[in-house]
């Protein structure tokens, strides 16, 4: 049995990770959990799973549960997300909040000694160097939950990191795949948030039709897998069905296949090194599918997944400050206050007036992100 500490239960991978502790009951149980504004959801998911310890994002909310749920313990802030990651029953960490407040409840989690199971990406964007020191310190396993680093962690079983020669991340193009620059002009955020292949929540959905996601899973990549920039290469795969590859020095390529499902990498996380069959979902028919498609990634069009590269490869505090810029502006998107392709322009402006710091502690990286938010909604 694998207790679990699951933050941002009421978000789309928390759903999806309560559906496989839901179909699994004699390997999961939640002990802890965190939820940010969505009570109702919130309210049911403690009724349906009673963890012992839940944190909320407001105080009043957590006074009205704390009345509702008497024999539970609730907190909320930033101190309760810390509090639900590092419970003492929990052995595992789910971390699927999202944005960088996800970064200072995984470094506590690892220092308690929790397996985490990552898919909160600003965790490794924003501090990948501190967050892989404490892992190896800690003795603590990373495990991938995103459907990339699944793949290629999947593909990676049992070869060691000098076979490889690259990985390739495919990406499906998101909402915008077949327009050119000039379409984007003018595009509404419901046609943004109309993903082809993927459901997701709203940030995530935007960042795919901006190409961003992939320029953090590039930099996700980078420290997982301790691999240089030069090692991660990214190709349009439209269909979502190879989830990423890993080619060797021998030429060979190995690739991981499935519907795009994100219960797959979840669960995958959470049984490791182990596989419990899928008890919902579609099989995979090749025949069904027919043919696949490949495209090499145009940098000029999806500028966001160069600007991930170069702040990857700037280092320091560059990746916090392209990750900070891009939340503010997806959040200005998502309000109606700026227009589509304003957020690539926002993310090159704080990237350009940002001056690095090299190796940086977890306040500066908190100071970093705090003032391009600050920059870019002044700018805005
Ligand atoms: P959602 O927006 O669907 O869910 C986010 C979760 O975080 C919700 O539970 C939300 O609470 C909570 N939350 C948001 N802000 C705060 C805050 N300030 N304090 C406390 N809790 C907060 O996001 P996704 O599930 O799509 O994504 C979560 C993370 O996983 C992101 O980092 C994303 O990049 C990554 N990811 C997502 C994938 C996907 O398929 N969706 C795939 C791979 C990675 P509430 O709703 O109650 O307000
Ligand atoms: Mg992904």
């Amino acid at each position: 049995m694998k207790r679990i500490s699951l933050l941002g239960a009421t978000g789309s991978i928390g759903i999806q990770t309560l559906e496989v502790i839901r179909e699994h009951p004699e390997e999961f149980e939640l002990v802890s959990m965190s939820a940010g504004r969505n009570i109702v959801l919130c309210r049911k998911i403690i009724h349906e799973f009673q963890p012992e310890l839940v944190s909320v994002q407001e105080k009043e909310d957590a006074d009205r549960l704390k009345s509702e749920f008497p024999s539970v313990k609730i907190v909320y802030g930033l101190q309760g997300l810390e509090a639900a990651a590092v419970f003492d029953k929990a052995d595992v960490l789910v971390n699927a909040v999202l944005g960088s407040v996800g970064l200072k409840p995984t470094l506590e989690a690892i220092r308690s000694g929790k397996t985490i199971a990552i898919a909160n990406k600003e965790t490794l964007v924003t501090a990948g160097h501190i967050v892989m020191e404490e892992a190896i310190r800690n003795n603590v396993t990373i495990l991938p939950v995103d459907s990339e680093h699944s793949a290629i962690f999947q593909a990676l079983q049992g070869e060691k990191e000098k076979n490889i020669e690259r990985i390739i991340l495919t990406a499906s193009g998101g909402s915008f795949r077949d327009r050119t620059r000039e379409e984007l002009h003018g595009v509404t955020k419901s046609a943004a948030l109309n993903h082809p292949n993927w459901s997701m929540g709203a940030k995530i959905t935007i960042d795919s039709a901006t190409m961003m996601n992939k320029g953090l899973e590039v930099i996700e990549a980078h420290w997982l897998f301790s691999l240089p920039y030069d090692a991660i290469s990214v190709l349009l795969h439209q269909e979502s069905i190879i989830h990423s590859m890993v080619e060797f020095h021998d030429t060979s390529i190995i690739a991981q296949l499935g519907t795009p499902n994100m219960k797959v990498p979840i669960q995958y996380a959470l049984t490791y090194p182990d596989r419990l069959p899928l008890l919902s979902g579609k099989r995979l028919n090749l025949s069904e599918i027919g043919s696949l498609h490949f495209k090499d990634m145009d940098l000029n069009r999806f500028r966001c997944l160069k600007f991930a590269y170069d702040a990857g490869r700037a280092g320091g505090t560059m990746p916090a400050v392209m990750n900070a810029a891009n939340e503010a502006a997806v959040a200005a998107f998502l309000q109606d206050r700026i227009s589509f392709l304003q957020i690539e322009d926002l993310i090159e402006k704080a990237m350009e007036h940002h001056i690095i710091i090299g190796t940086p502690d977890l306040e500066t990286i908190q100071e970093a992100d705090r003032e391009t938010r600050n920059y870019v909604n002044s700018v805005i």
